[in-house]
C-alpha cells in the first residue's frame, strides 16, 4: 500500500481495500486443546462481558487433546488414608529425575483433584467403582493408582464436554480453521496474532489485550510418534521467533508402547490394568531393569528397556511388520474387563493390524509421544524472556508451556492435569490483566497485517528446487536415528549439523499450490519451518547437557549429574543465532535422591 494512499483512507478502508480483517478481543486464546478451552472458559467466567475468541488450525474437535486415552492425574480421597498430594507430588519429582519445579508440582497436585470434579460437572463421564465414586486406576510410576479415565477415550470425553459447554458461553467466538502466522508483541507486551483463514487464505490481525498460547507440542519433528499430524508446535515456535525464550527442549518423551508399524498409541492404561511386556523368549524383561514396579515403571525407563532387549536382539524380528518390536500381552486378562475399559485398544488392534489381543500379544516399540520442554513461563505460566522478564499479557500453556512439572520426565496421566490447571489459572490471570488494559500494538494494525501479508505472498510465491515434504522426511530421519532413546555425542554432533543442513534447504524450497482456498501445502510449509526451528533447538541443548537424566540418556555420560546439571536450559533467538543459559530448579522439600524403581 503506497503511503500517499494511505493518507486518503480510513483505517477501515485501508483493511477492506487489502482483504484482511482487524479483530478486537479482550483476551485472544490459540489453540482450542484442553488447555485452550479452559482458558477460554475460566476468562469468560472471571470477568463477566469480556470477549474472548479461540482460534484453531483444525476444527476444535480435532484436536489432538482428543486422542489422549489413559486418564487424568489427581488424589480424590485422600481422607482414606491411601493417597496424598504429597505423595503425588514427590512421585511426580522423582518421575522428572528431579528437574521439575517443586513449586509448580506442589501447585498442580493440589489443584487437580478440583478440577477432575469441574470436569464431572461439565459432563465428563468418569468410569466409577460399584460404590458409585470415580474409578482411579494405576499408572506408571505412581505410586498407588490416581488416575481418573473414562474407558481409554478420556481425552474424547473431556474434550466433548468442553466443546459444548465453551459453545454457549456468551462472549466466546470460537474460529475454526484458521492458520496463526505470528505472534505480535513490542515492547515486551502482547499485541495479538496474525493468522489466516485456511478455506480462502484471508488474512485476519487478532488484536488482543491478553493471549494465551495453547498450541500442543511439537512430536511431529519425529517420524515414528504417538502424535497427531497437527504437533507441529506453532505457537512454541512463534514464540521463540517473537524472541521469547523456551527451557528444557532437549527433554523428549519416546512412549514406551507405540503400535507398529503405525506408531499408534496403546495407552499405560493397557500396563495399568495388568498387559505384561514380553521378548521374543516370553520373558517379563522388565524384572531385569525395574524390579518392582515392572511394567508400571517411568516410561524413560521402560523405552530404555525395551530399546536394549531389541538392540540385544531378544525382540521380535522385523520381517512381519516392518519393524522389531516386543509384546504388549493382555491374553491373561479377563475379556470382559478389557472391552469394558479398553475397548479404543481392542478395536485398534483388531482393525490396523488384524489382531486379536485376546489370543495374541500386541507388537509395540518406543515412539515419541510427548514434548517436555516448551514456552518458559513462571508459575502463573506467564510468558517469560530468557532474563526472566514477563511478557506483559502473554500465557503459554498446556503442552507448549513450560512451567516445568514434568522436568526431565513426564508421568503419565499428568499431562490432562497440567493442561486443566495451567489452563484455569492463565484464562483467569489474562481476563485479569484485560480488564485494566487497553489494546497494545505501537504499530498501526494495518501496517501489522500489510507486513505479514508480504511474508505470507512470498513464501505462497516460492519457486526454489527443493521439495518441503522430502526436507520434513530428512529431519524426521534426523531426530529418529540422533536424537531417539539411546543417544552418543558424535551422533548428536552429526545430527545438528545435518539439522543446519537442512535448514538451508529449506530456504530454497517450492510452493506448489499458488493459490488462496484451501492450501494445506502453505500451512504444511509453515508447520515443517517450524518443527525445524524446534527439532534445532532441541538438538542443540541435547548436544550440551552432558549428563543422562529422565528421557535424555546419552551413552557416553550415562549417570545424572546434579553437580554439574541440575539446571533448566534455555534457548532464546537473537537473529539468526541462538543464546544458550541455565537457571536453577526450584527445590522446595525433596532432595535429589538416586531414582530406583
Ligand atoms: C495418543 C496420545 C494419548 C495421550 N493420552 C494422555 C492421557 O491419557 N493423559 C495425559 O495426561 N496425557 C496424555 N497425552 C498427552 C496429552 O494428550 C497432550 O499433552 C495434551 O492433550 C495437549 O493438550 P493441549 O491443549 O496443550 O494441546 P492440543 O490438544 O495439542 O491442541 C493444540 C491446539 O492448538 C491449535 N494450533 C496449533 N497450531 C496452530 C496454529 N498455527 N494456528 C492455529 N491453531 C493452532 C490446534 O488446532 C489445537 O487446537 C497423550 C498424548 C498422545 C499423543
Amino acid at each position: 500500500m503506497p503511503p500517499a494512499l494511505r493518507y486518503f483512507l480510513s483505517f477501515a478502508d485501508v483493511i477492506k481495500a487489502i482483504n484482511m480483517e482487524v479483530l478486537d478481543y479482550d483476551v485472544v486464546v490459540l489453540g482450542s486443546g484442553i488447555a485452550g478451552f479452559k482458558a477460554a472458559l475460566h476468562a469468560a467466567e472471571k470477568t463477566k462481558g469480556q470477549r474472548i475468541c479461540i482460534i484453531s488450525k483444525l476444527h476444535a474437535m480435532r484436536s489432538h487433546s482428543v486422542s489422549a486415552e489413559g486418564g487424568i492425574s489427581g488424589v480424590l480421597s485422600p481422607e482414606e488414608g491411601k493417597d496424598s498430594e504429597d505423595s503425588h507430588a514427590f512421585d511426580t519429582i522423582k518421575g522428572s529425575d528431579y528437574l521439575a519445579d517443586q513449586d509448580a508440582v506442589e501447585l498442580l497436585v493440589s489443584r487437580a483433584p478440583g478440577e477432575i470434579r469441574h470436569l464431572e460437572h461439565l459432563g465428563v463421564p468418569w468410569n466409577r467403582t460399584v460404590h458409585g465414586e470415580i474409578e482411579e486406576r494405576p499408572f506408571g510410576g505412581m505410586s498407588t493408582p490416581r488416575t481418573a479415565f473414562a474407558a481409554d477415550k478420556t481425552g474424547f470425553f473431556m474434550m466433548r464436554a468442553l466443546y459444548d459447554y465453551v459453545s454457549g458461553v456468551e462472549g466466546i467466538d470460537i474460529f475454526h480453521e484458521y492458520y496463526a502466522t505470528s505472534i505480535v508483541i513490542e515492547k515486551g507486551t502482547f499485541g495479538g496474532i496474525c493468522a489466516f483463514r485456511i478455506s480462502d487464505g484471508e488474512e485476519f490481525f487478532f488484536r488482543g489485550r491478553s493471549g494465551i498460547i495453547a498450541t500442543g507440542g511439537f512430536s511431529r519433528a519425529y517420524g515414528f510418534t504417538t502424535t497427531a499430524h497437527s504437533s507441529t508446535g506453532d505457537g512454541t515456535a512463534l514464540a521463540f521467533e517473537a524472541g521469547l525464550a523456551l527451557k528444557d527442549m532437549e527433554f523428549v518423551q519416546y512412549h514406551p508402547t507405540a503400535l507398529v508399524p503405525s506408531g499408534i498409541l496403546i495407552s499405560e492404561a493397557a500396563r495399568g490394568e495388568g498387559a505384561y511386556l514380553i521378548n521374543a523368549n516370553g520373558e517379563r524383561f522388565m524384572s531385569r531393569y525395574a524390579k518392582e514396579r515392572m511394567e508400571l515403571a517411568p516410561r524413560d525407563i521402560i523405552s530404555r528397556a525395551i530399546m536394549t532387549e531389541l538392540n540385544e536382539g531378544r525382540g521380535f524380528p522385523s520381517d512381519r511388520y516392518g519393524y522389531a518390536y516386543v509384546g504388549l500381552d493382555l491374553r491373561h486378562i479377563d475379556m470382559e474387563k478389557l472391552s469394558k475399559k479398553l475397548p479404543m485398544i481392542m478395536e485398534m488392534s483388531k482393525r490396523m493390524i488384524k489382531l486379536d489381543p485376546g489370543s495374541e500379544p500386541i507388537p509395540v516399540r518406543p515412539g515419541t509421544h510427548f514434548t517436555m520442554g516448551g514456552v518458559h513461563t513462571d508459575i502463573d505460566g506467564n510468558a517469560l524472556y530468557s532474563d526472566g522478564r514477563q511478557v506483559a499479557g502473554l500465557w503459554a500453556v498446556g503442552e507448549c508451556g513450560c512451567v516445568s512439572v514434568h522436568g526431565a520426565n513426564r508421568l503419565g496421566s499428568n499431562s490432562l492435569s497440567q493442561c486443566a490447571v495451567w489452563g484455569r489459572i492463565a484464562g483467569e490471570k489474562a481476563s485479569e490483566h484485560a480488564a485494566k488494559s487497553s489494546f497494545h500494538s505501537r504499530s498501526h494494525p494495518e501496517e501489522i497485517l500489510e507486513r505479514e501479508s508480504g511474508r505470507i505472498g512470498k513464501l505462497r510465491d516460492s519457486s526454489g528446487s527443493k521439495n518441503p515434504y522430502e526436507i520434513r522426511s530428512a529431519m524426521q530421519k534426523v531426530m529418529d536415528s540422533n536424537f531417539f532413546v539411546f543417544k552418543t555425542v558424535k551422533g548428536m554432533e552429526e545430527g545438528v549439523s545435518k539439522l543446519l543442513e537442512i535448514k538451508k534447504e529449506f530456504s530454497d524450497i517450492y510452493v506448489t499450490d499458488k493459490g488462496k482456498k484451501f492450501n494445506t501445502n502453505l500451512v504444511n510449509i509453515f508447520e515443517i519451518g517450524n518443527l525445524l526451528e524446534l527439532a534445532h533447538a532441541s538438538a542443540e541443548l541435547a548436544l550440551r547437557r552432558r549428563e543422562s537424566r529422565g528421557s535424555h540418556f546419552v551413552m557416553e555420560y550415562r549417570e545424572r549429574d546434579d553437580a554439574e546439571w541440575l539446571k533448566h536450559s534455555i534457548i532464546s533467538k537473537r537473529g539468526a543465532r541462538h543464546e544458550i543459559s541455565y537457571l536453577p530448579v526450584r527445590i522446595t522439600r525433596w532432595k535429589p535422591q538416586p531414582r530406583v524403581y
